[in-house]
């Protein structure tokens, strides 16, 4: 039976890529050893047994913390369909694939829900056949985890973080070596940045990609 730890589950808008407006449930699962230095999760990286907590507890919590619940997969789905409305379930972290999410978005997808995954791809991607895996493969990674080649033949889309000039041409190099035609491929500017925003649609324009706003920081909401 699965031990799924859970950093937090909220109601929001999808606001990046190709759910961009959805109404969704974020599933936040905590444990995250790829270290980029501009995370805005930095509180899902570790799972410290003192950290543990209720179900309620975190249902209920409004700001980041490092604490989490344990849940297995049947309860976890059971919680989503009984507590929100959303049909469109994200999952997130951390990085939600250092488990195996197979039985959870099997037991989502039996309630009717649809799946989403957000992962940077450093681990194997063990998931439903018919979960939406969005990919997201950060450049200059501190723990030196690639990315795998499975990672990137599983994705639906592959999403590229863009700070500067520089992430820019690792990225091109690496759109041409592992993106196929047929993925759907988006660059998406970091922190709102105009110049980090230029340089995505110069090169979305190039590489016939789209550029992927974080709609949701626009109107204020997680
Ligand atoms: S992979 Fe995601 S959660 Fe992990 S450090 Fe990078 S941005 Fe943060």
């Amino acid at each position: 039976m699965s031990r799924i730890k859970v950093n937090e589950v909220f109601e929001t808008i999808q606001g990046e890529a190709a759910f961009t407006g959805s109404p969704a449930v974020f599933l936040r699962l905590q444990g995250c050893p790829v270290g980029c230095g501009w995370c805005d999760t930095k509180h899902t990286w570790d799972a410290l047994q003192e950290h543990e907590t209720s179900q309620d507890i975190i249902i209920a919590k409004t700001e980041d913390s490092p604490h989490y619940f344990v849940s297995d997969a049947k309860n976890l789905a059971e919680m989503v369909a009984q507590n929100y409305q959303a049909k469109h379930v994200v999952i997130t972290g951390g990085e939600p694939c250092m488990i195996d999410l197979t039985e959870l978005t099997t037991e989502l997808l039996a309630k009717g829900l649809r799946v989403q995954i957000e992962t940077s791809g450093t681990f194997e991607v063990r998931v439903h056949p018919r979960a939406w895996v969005t990919l997201s493969p950060k450049i200059d990674m501190p723990a030196g985890l690639p990315v795998l080649a499975s990672s990137y033949a599983r994705a639906d889309e592959i999403k590229y973080p863009v700070g500067n000039a520089r992430d820019i041409e690792v990225v091109i190099e690496q759109v041409l070596q592992h993106v196929t035609p047929s993925k759907l491929l988006w660059l998406q500017p970091l922190s709102q940045s105009k110049k980090a925003t230029d340089l995505c649609i110069a090169a979305a324009t190039q590489l016939d990609a789209r550029v992927s706003i974080q709609t949701h920081k626009f109107i204020g909401i997680r």
